[in-house]
């Protein structure tokens, strides 16, 4: 079909009308099982009650006023943020590339406050996904994301991930930060290990550095966790995250510490829309169902229900099927001689929705709150689809 949009995504030929839980449906009424989630975005599921009316209410009553007055809604998120993770200071954009901006924004403030302005380079590893504005994929430096796009923004330094001595080699009298996603998730769905994980910690700290996570695909539970970087036992000092956190309302956060968000001073960042009632009603509202009790030890145990279904499938799919990684309900298949667009494309002719990643992963990134019968009709579809191919 012709369209009247910029063509930069190949779009498949179905349109969705509504959805409710785990489900979605397409113009036509065909049901569909949704483990993408609009890309790890409607944690809690479609058409979720309590996010519908925090919306509605706050729709009838005021949308917008600009960061020049109060915001009580945001006041209440920052404060619920600090209290409930490693943050002490949040300021709200409208994007996960935003949170990415204002996070390599705020390490390099930080040390031209502390009138250190050459520390201003950031670490990065291959692979790397941190959006698509100049800053984001001049940091990730793929060949895919930058074709075309030079000049690239200077800065940013590039390592391989998983070699905690090829990180040590690459810091410099200039380094300021280095930054990682805990689950690489448009790489291919690779989760760094703990102890790398600890070992980059280690390292910022020896050397004076700022950490940053990247969660914005990761986060906000998806794991199991709050933030993927909890389960490696570490604290960074500023998060990028975005998607979960407003459960399909687009919005997105920058984290930090007090130290770290030192640089962000009056007048020296802003967003017109950003931290907006609407959003801030809605996170509020997702912050209410992320935070009641044994909702990740939910997460977790599905999770790990789900995981073994895709070990199982694996193993009698060893022909096909490579390996099967990632971590909570953030999980990655990869392929062995199938291209991974033309099953997800498969998987979606028969009522599936997944979305494919790099290093011929397909990924599965369902709502937080499905069940094991959802689990059990995924298998279903998925074998489905393979015999499809
Ligand atoms: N960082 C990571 C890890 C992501 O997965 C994404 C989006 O997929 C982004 C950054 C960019 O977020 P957005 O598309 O909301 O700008």
């Amino acid at each position: 079909m012709t369209s009247a949009l910029m063509s930069v995504y190949r779009q498949a030929e179905v349109a969705f009308d509504h959805g409710k839980g785990a489900y979605i449906f397409d113009v036509n009424g065909r049901q569909y099982l949704d483990f993408n989630a609009g890309i790890a975005v409607s944690s809690l599921g479609h058409a979720h009650p309590h996010l519908v009316k925090t919306l509605q209410d706050q729709a009838a009553k005021l949308w917008h006023t600009s960061n020049l007055y109060r915001i009580p809604h945001q006041d209440r998120l920052a404060e619920r943020l600090v209290e409930n993770t490693f943050a002490e200071k949040c300021f709200f954009v409208n994007s996960g590339v935003e949170a990415i901006e204002c996070a390599i924004k705020t390490a390099r403030k930080y040390f031209y406050d502390k009138g250190q302005p050459e520390k201003n380079r950031i670490i990065t590893l291959e692979g790397a996904f941190h959006g698509r504005s100049m800053a984001a994929i001049s940091a990730a430096g793929q060949e895919k994301l930058v074709t075309g796009f030079g000049p690239l923004l200077p800065g940013f330094d590039r390592v391989i991930p998983g070699d905690l001595e090829a990180m040590k080699m690459a810091i410099t009298p200039e380094t300021a930060a280095i930054m990682v996603e805990p689950v690489q998730g448009e790489g291919g769905v690779n989760p760094l290990s703990d102890a790398y994980m600890q070992g980059v910690r280690a390292l910022c700290d020896e050397h004076g550095l700022l950490m940053i996570c990247d969660e914005i695909q990761c986060g906000m539970g998806r794991t199991g966790k709050m933030f993927a970087f909890e389960w490696s036992g570490i604290t960074p000092d500023i998060v990028a995250a975005a998607k979960g956190i407003g459960g399909g309302f687009p919005f997105g956060a920058c984290l930090a510490t007090a130290e770290a968000a030192s640089g962000m001073t009056p007048g020296s960042h802003g967003t017109t829309y950003g931290g907006n009632p609407l959003a801030m009603a809605v996170g509020n509202a997702v912050l209410d169902e992320l935070l009641k009790p044994g909702f990740l030890d939910h997460v977790i145990d599905i999770a790990a229900y789900l995981k073994a279904a895709l070990d199982d499938f694996a193993s009698r799919h060893h022909n096909v099927v490579e390996a099967v990684r990632g971590r909570g309900l953030m999980l990655g298949v990869k392929l062995r001689g199938l291209d991974p667009r033309e099953t997800v494309a498969a998987a979606l002719a028969n009522g599936l929705l997944v979305a494919p990643a790099g290093d011929n992963v397909i990924r599965l990134l369902p709502p937080l709150i499905i069940e094991r019968p959802q689990v059990d009709e995924a298998m279903v579809l998925l074998e489905k689809t393979l015999a499809s191919l």
